[in-house]
């Protein structure tokens, strides 16, 4: 068991119930303030607890840590140390913020300027992402989209359930939770003619999706296994795949999604370790074919994660108008990994391989505006009595997610984005 995960432990820090942010999770982030260039953090309860100042300071000695490795605009060299520097760091840490451990609790000068408020900060995009890849497996998102773009009879395409289906994407457009982005223009097809327009989406959408990192960077050649697919893997963000529905359905035949997706992708801005998930692991669906030996796995390979999506118009407070769970997923990360390398395709370290929408059973539970309003011919209807088939511009989507389990509760922080009118 890791010691750091133990439902036991309370910290001298106050964290109110609820929080994302309990001893039990702290993830890893960059952040900025008004004085500080971007540096590494921890978040404990509402504040960020500076690495830098921790580690020059001496509080993580004997970590056999390099000079400067926290001081420095992302953490892909500090991933790059690997899931067991990690751990340690993270044990550390933990160990610092207990309630009856006293090195930095009793020392005011060190605490006042190691933890830092959360609404002092900004925080950045926690990685330098080399590559992007979005996956696919959801299998009630798959029929869903597929029932709608193409034949409710033959939803899924023949290979869905032999391998994790997934799109290379583009790392330059993902930006950190905050970041507001502008309605795509494009071309659109309307339903009355054979021709396309040149227009703004009409037909914006999110999609609820969770990312994983990785922090190793393998030869080109070189396979990752199912088995070892988790070493290579430091943590995972929620994702929000903001999709252009229209300039999809018209461009995405022969080669895939393209201008539809690439305009804007947004992540949540702290790292939660594979470590801090490990108590809330569980089965995956059953797998239905037998899969070909090279994405069988050993073990629990999910992850009860809840997902909660909420749309706030410029009239009105924050809805909830999905809730899902990580655990629908089919293909689990480890197969994701596995199927994405048995090429000889090389990973490298801040990668961010995306889950795909994570649709649940029931429609409530949809990760899409796409399914929720059945393509725009079901409206959701507001509090203010708007009706919603599509996002509108300055609707803010609002992305959470979180783990509970034996009284401990940690979460993923928000992911944050509005759309603004096209330019
Ligand atoms: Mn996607």
């Amino acid at each position: 068991m890791i010691q750091a995960n133990s439902p036991n432990l309370k910290s001298w820090i106050e964290v109110e119930s609820g929080s994302d942010f309990p001893i039990q999770n702290l993830p890893f982030g960059i952040f900025k303030t008004k004085y500080l260039t971007p540096v590494a953090g921890v978040a404990i309860g509402k504040y960020v607890l500076d690495l830098v100042y921790l580690h020059e300071n001496g509080f993580l000695d004997g970590l056999g840590l390099p000079p400067g490795i926290f001081n420095q605009q992302y953490l892909n060299d500090f991933l790059k140390l690997g899931r067991k520097k990690g751990r340690e760091v993270r044990e550390r840490i933990s160990q610092l913020l207990r309630h009856d451990n006293d090195e930095l609790k009793a020392n005011p000068a060190a605490r006042e300027i190691a933890l830092i408020p959360m609404q002092e900060v900004q925080m950045q995009l926690p990685v330098r992402i080399p590559n992007y890849t979005d996956f696919y497996s959801s299998e009630e998102h798959a029929t869903n989209v597929g029932s709608m773009f193409r034949d409710p009879k033959n939803a899924l395409l023949p290979n869905w359930k032999h391998l994790p289906v997934g799109y290379h994407g583009r790392t330059s457009s993902i930006v950190v939770s905050g970041t507001s982005i502008h309605r795509p223009k494009g071309q659109i097809k309307l339903p009355d003619s054979d021709q396309p327009v040149f227009s703004p989406s009409r037909k914006m959408d999110f999609e609820l999706e969770v990312a994983f990192v990785t922090c190793t960077d393998s030869r080109l050649g070189q396979s990752i296994t199912t088995t070892e697919a988790e070493e290579h893997i430091f943590g995972m963000v929620l994702f929000n795949d903001w999709s252009a529905r229209d300039i999809q359905q018209w461009e995405y035949v022969p080669l895939g999604p393209f201008l539809g997706k690439n305009f804007g992708s947004t992540i949540s801005p702290w790292i939660v370790t594979l470590d801090a998930l490990e108590p809330f692991r569980t089965a995956s669906p059953q797998q239905n074919p037998e899969v070909l030996p090279y994405l069988r796995f050993q073990g629990e390979k999910n992850f009860d994660i809840m997902l909660e999506v909420f749309l706030q118009s410029e009239k009105s407070e924050p809805v909830t108008i999905s809730r899902s769970n990580f655990k629908y997923m089919y293909w689990n990360i480890n197969q994701q990994l596995a199927h994405h390398t048995i090429n000889g395709c090389n990973i490298q370290v801040g990668d961010l391989y995306a889950s795909g929408t994570i649709s649940g059973p029931s429609p409530g539970s949809y990760g899409s505006l796409l399914e929720l309003t059945l393509n725009g011919t079901k409206p959701l209807t507001l509090p203010d009595g708007s009706k919603r088939t599509f996002i509108e511009d300055n609707d803010t989507i609002i992305m959470k997610g979180h783990c509970e389990k034996n009284g401990v509760r940690i979460g993923f922080g928000n992911c944050v984005g509005k759309i603004l009118p096209s330019l």
